[in-house]
């Protein structure tokens, strides 16, 4: 490290060089005393990114310094992860003596992807891709559960698995940066955001992966867990494996075994329709905060991964469903499974953090009040009447023994660092309660010591301990002449005299040696307590899962009792009926209004009915929220969940795909037709005849005859061009769509109820295309004064009197259908000309109502009125 012209090197400054030169892409967070100090730019960095201090070493201000609290450090190092840096903790391995300088060494590096909070959220995923030929390599390691699959897939379908994982960190050989960059970032910015690690591309070899690997794990072939020896995914594995390790320090040990990744087994929703339908994240309340009501941190996960990864495999929804249908049809064992999972904690994360070395006493407890409640969730089960729900656990490993240990051995409350002590339970190691007896025999004699000093000296002595001085005697200033020759003075107070003599000197020697046993022998007691939980890792970790399935199980069949779910009926069939289907998030929201149910029909085996759906009706009358709730029950169900419908049989789906503008994702720098153009394309390349696609307005980002010649286009593809025929529903405003003569299509639209007073929607979903657009009649709703429907009607009338097409200049033709009276103008004309230009199926309430405001004030100039 260089340092900055006019700094001197100190031997300090030495020590804190040589780390920082070995770990330059990392901020370099340096113990001195109760602190983690940054220096140089570090210093500037993090003082911005957590708005802590800038302060200097030196007096003339060259070494910039900002520190941390040691204690406060993991809150401070994720804000420094969520910000995307990499942190390596130097800390101190030696005491210090106050002569020489104390030992440093890094212990650990922090990366997005291998970060473990203790009490935040955040599990640290991992990826590593690997490209060679047209096939791509890839690796997923979730670091907090210690989960672990690889395999090789195409391109495209290498890139969604990823982007559906959602790493926070990728692993990358030196030279495909340029090409996987891009290609996970999305072509016009970041779908996800991650950080890019550039890794040697010997790293990746797939033969050195599966040897290093099978070492590793101690086994002959990587065979034994699905994965081919020359499969070149070992590569990747490999290479995010030893990442873990080097991060952590060797603290890979949660992670045992490696799974081949099976997409054929899971429905897969790419990141912009998770993101669309707003299935975890959301402004508002999602999916997930409707069908959580877990009652573990485990089960929260593993929910969120069902809602995100929903089977394909007709067992696997129906093992669910059956669960969920026993719990369902009685109250009693489904309150005493809830009230059972209740107690349990994170033991999944808590495991992992231990293995990686960063866990802490608290972990520990986790694992034992885990371990505890464990035989009442097993009880809760086991004495059901349901085989499925029973099988739970079957594979779940004895750990009595382990549980046993934990409760005998840690105290109630524990504190997070093992130095603070009373970690270890009294009565459960004669040695460390003897010392813990010398303590307080020392504090009894300490206390007669000091009457019998009082006795013997005739003085009001005070005996109490300073931190820097330690036991001492204290004499008030009026005593000072009457102290006994044995008293040895030690330092002067305001109020008196501090002395020692050689009893309390004895005395505090016993009360150190004690205090000294007390902290070697809770720090062996807890090597060993950790050892023994590391010895049963994976038996906690099957435990864990088991935990997290029967909590999410429970949660679905609470919130299908509560609100009146059924369950779908799952086949090998290509039809998706869902009678009564109601949107699961708005009608649990807005409860002033009920919510309409509709049905949904599609059946591509059925040649006499159409399966592509387009959907037409006003803005605002449902026709969004019609399309969501299709594909938001398809997920349910594909996630073995009951749905809210009256009935439903949906037979088993290959992909869902999404188009719904719901996002603005102009603040990632792509414009919404953009976004919209790449998703769309993404569905047509990969659309199947097993595939429910969805598309809300294609071509509403372009102008009118773009956007319509677009929708026409892709309803043309989707009808003609995929092999087999395939489910679609389509909402469009484009009326002219409705007469597209294709054999698949069937018109639906949304029904209006029209009176003197107007139109009322009525969210429901009727057979047939929308008579007309009722744009004028919306902009009336949205309080547009009456003078200017009144002329957007006239205007319109006239306008559907003349062929669009054959006049395509919309300034031209407000001109031509102006009102004679207002004819010459120019003020008057372009209060009509912008009414007439004005879009009201693309206007929200708001614009429409600026615009009423803009052209009354104009509108009251020309009529010379205030
Ligand atoms: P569109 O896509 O046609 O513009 P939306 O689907 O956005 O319309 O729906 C407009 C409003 O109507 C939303 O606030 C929504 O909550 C409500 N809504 C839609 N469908 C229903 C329904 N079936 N029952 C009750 N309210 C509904």
């Amino acid at each position: 490290m260089k340092l900055p012209e006019g700094v001197k090197m100190t031997p300090m400054l030495k020590q804190y060089g040589e780390w920082k030169d070995l770990y330059p892409d990392c901020l370099l967070m340096f113990r001195m005393g109760d602190f983690f100090e940054l220096f140089f730019d570090d210093a500037v960095t993090a003082s911005e990114a957590l708005d802590i201090t800038l302060t200097a070493r030196d007096p003339d201000k060259a070494i910039p310094m900002a520190g941390v609290p040691h204690h406060a450090l993991d809150a401070y190092m994720g804000r420094l992860i969520a910000a995307g840096y990499r942190v390596a903790i130097c800390d101190q391995i030696t005491e210090p003596d106050g002569k020489t300088l104390v030992e440093r060494s890094v212990v650990r590096v922090v990366t997005p992807g291998t970060y473990v909070p203790q009490d935040a959220e955040g599990e640290g995923r991992l990826a590593a891709v690997y490209s060679s030929g047209d096939s791509v390599s890839i690796a997923l390691l979730t670091s907090g559960t210690g989960k672990f699959e690889a395999g090789t897939f195409p391109r495209d379908e290498a890139v969604s698995l990823i982007l559906a994982f959602g790493p926070e960190e990728i692993l990358m050989p030196k030279g495909q940066e340029g090409d996987f960059i891009p290609m996970l970032s999305g072509e016009a910015g970041p779908r996800g955001k991650f950080a890019p690690v550039s890794r040697e591309r010997g790293e990746f070899s797939p033969s050195y992966g599966a040897d290093w690997l099978a070492k590793r794990w101690n086994i002959s072939t990587l065979r034994a867990m699905g994965l081919e020896d020359a499969d070149p995914a070992a590569g990747a594995a490999a290479a995010a494996l030893r990442y873990l390790e080097e991060t952590q320090f060797g603290g890979g040990g949660h992670v045992h075994e490696i799974r081949p990744i099976q997409p054929e087994g899971i429905l897969i929703l790419d990141h912009a329709t998770q993101a669309n339908l707003e299935l975890v994240e959301a402004v508002g309340p999602s999916l997930y905060s409707v069908l959580n009501r877990c009652r573990t941190p485990m089960g929260r996960r593993l929910l969120k991964d069902w809602i995100t990864h929903p089977s394909k495999s007709r067992d696997m929804i129906e093992f669910r469903q059956d669960c969920i249908e026993y719990l369902v049809s009685d109250n009693f064992p489904r309150k005493k499974l809830s009230a059972a999972l209740s107690s349990c904690g994170d033991m999944e994360r808590a495991v992992s953090r231990l293995a990686m070395k960063v866990g802490n006493p608290r972990d520990l407890g986790v694992v034992r009040d885990t371990l505890l409640s464990l035989p009442g969730v097993i009880e809760a089960t086991s004495s059901s009447e349901s085989e499925p729900l029973r099988s739970i656990f079957a594979d779940v490993p004895d750990l009595s023994e382990l549980r046993e240990l934990l409760g005998m051995a840690l105290s109630d409350e524990l504190p997070r660092l093992l130095s603070a002590g009373g970690v270890i339970r009294e009565g459960f190691d004669p040695e460390l309660d003897a010392s813990r007896d010398a303590i307080t025999h020392a504090e009894e004699n300490l206390k007669s010591f000091e009457a019998s000093e009082r006795e013997r000296t005739g003085i009001k002595v005070k005996v109490g301990i300073n931190r820097v001085f330690g036991y001492y005697i204290e004499v008030g200033k009026s005593f000072a002449d009457k102290v006994p020759d044995d008293y040895i003075r030690r330092q002067t107070v305001a109020n008196g005299e501090r002395f020692v003599n050689e009893r309390l000197k004895d005395i505090e020697r016993r009360v150190y040696r004690a205090e000294h046993e007390i902290s070697r022998r809770e720090e062996t007691l807890y090597k060993e307590i950790f050892s023994s939980v590391m010895a049963s890792v994976a038996a906690c970790q099957t435990a864990s899962r088991a935990i997290a399935t029967a909590d999410v199980l429970s949660s679905l069949a609470e919130v299908a009792y509560d609100n009146s779910y059924v369950r779908p009926m799952i086949d090998d069939s290509r039809i998706f009926s869902v009678m009564g289907a109601r949107h699961p998030v708005i009608e649990r929201t807005h409860t002033t209004t009920p919510f309409t149910p509709n049905d949904i029909s599609l059946d591509p085996d059925n040649a006499n009915s159409g399966c592509i759906a387009v959907i037409t009706g006003p803005n605002m009358a449902g026709k969004s929220t019609y399309l969501r709730t299709s594909a938001l029950v398809a997920i349910m169900a594909h996630m073995g969940s009951f749905v809210p419908a009256e009935e439903a049989r949906i037979g088993v789906i290959d992909r869902i795909f999404t188009r719904i503008g719901a996002r603005d994702e102009l603040s990632l720098g792509r414009s919404t037709f953009m976004v919209e153009m790449v998703e769309t394309a993404d569905i047509l390349r990969h659309v199947t005849a097993r595939s429910l696609v969805i598309l809300d307005e294609v071509g509403r980002g372009t102008s009118t005859y773009d956007g319509m010649s677009i929708a026409w286009a892709v309803l043309e593809f989707l009808d003609l061009h995929v092999e087999g025929r395939t489910k679609a529903l389509f909402a469009t405003h484009y009326h002219e769509l409705t007469d597209l003569s294709l054999p698949q299509l069937v018109n639906l639209s949304m029904a209006v109820d029209e009176s003197v007073d107007g139109i009322r929607f009525l969210h429901k979903v009727v057979e047939g295309p929308a008579d007309r657009s009722y744009g004028v009649e919306v902009a009336r709703l949205a309080g547009v004064p009456n003078i200017v429907v009144r002329r957007s009607q006239e205007i319109l009338d006239e306008l559907e009197r003349e062929s669009l097409s054959s006049d395509r200049n919309l300034g031209a033709m407000s001109k031509k259908y102006a009102q004679k009276e207002i004819f010459f103008d120019v003020e008057r004309e372009g209060v009509i000309e912008e009414l007439s230009q004005c879009d009201p199926n693309q206007m929200t309430p708001m614009e429409a109502l600026d615009m009423v405001f803009r052209l009354r004030q104009k509108s009251r100039g020309i009529l010379g009125l205030k």
